[in-house]
């Protein structure tokens, strides 16, 4: 299994357009930057895409423009789906996949795309081109937001999507033990935010999780560009 990184930003990105912080504006004069949060997902042939963000173009550009065989939508938040239409004359819409309350959004906001819907209960395993996927709800009031666990049979891959730390103990149990760990890191160490982890206790939540490794993602422009564990957009993880 091979993951890329297409995206470590929030909902903003960073360089957040107008600011004028540090982290900002080092951005804009090094041209470092990073994209809304998705990962890729490839697997014996087979292409899989975590949320579709408003992105997408370039992401798909910087990464050699892979056909994406599914989608798997995390929640309805813009950052995490706005980019679908970006497949337009690009390639045929890839199915979508995501709970069922999620998928139901998509539709919803997608009414105009003719794509195939895939609800999937949290916690029941399913298949996508030779993986097993299962959902585990988190904790991101007010959007319902699945997390996920992707196995190819050696080895575990999580991921939290967006959440506060206080997530449900079976998504933990779930999560437990990875080989390759990402974590919603929103906000620097003492910013207490109700719908996203921060730093610390991004950190502690890999611990507690037994992470064998992991990246924090979905940072926003006041996480510097150093920061010990955090993810870059292209990083690319072969396991
Ligand atoms: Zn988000
Ligand atoms: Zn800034
Ligand atoms: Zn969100």
């Amino acid at each position: 299994m091979k993951i890329t990184l297409l995206g470590t930003g929030d909902t903003t990105g960073t360089p957040l357009v107008g600011c004028t912080c540090p982290i900002c504006t080092e951005g804009a004069a090094s041209g470092r930057e990073r994209l809304r949060t998705s990962l890729l997902v490839e697997h014996e042939g087979f292409t899989l895409l975590i949320d579709t963000s408003p992105d997408l173009r370039r992401q798909l550009l910087q990464t050699g423009s892979p056909h994406i065989d599914a989608v798997i939508w995390t929640h309805g938040h813009y950052d995490h789906f706005a980019g679908f239409n970006d497949f337009y004359r690009v390639q045929r819409y890839p199915p979508g996949y995501g709970a069922p309350v999620v998928v139901e959004y998509m539709q919803n906001q997608f009414h105009f795309i003719r794509f195939t819907a895939h609800p999937q209960e949290p916690y029941v395993p399913f298949t996508l081109g030779g993986l097993t996927i299962t959902l585990g709800e988190v904790n991101h009031p007010p959007a319902p937001t699945f997390g996920l666990l992707i196995e190819d049979g050696e080895t575990r891959v999580g991921y939290t999507a967006d959440t506060n730390p206080d997530i449900p103990q079976r998504t933990k149990d779930l999560l437990d033990g990875c080989d390759l760990f990402f974590a919603d890191a929103l906000f620097p160490n003492g910013i207490v935010h109700p719908k996203h982890m921060n730093y610390s206790e991004a950190v502690s939540l890999a611990g507690e999780l037994h992470a064998k490794d992991f990246r924090l993602v979905h940072l926003s422009h006041k996480i510097g560009w150093d920061a010990p564990h955090i993810g870059y957009d292209g990083d690319t993880f072969v396991l």
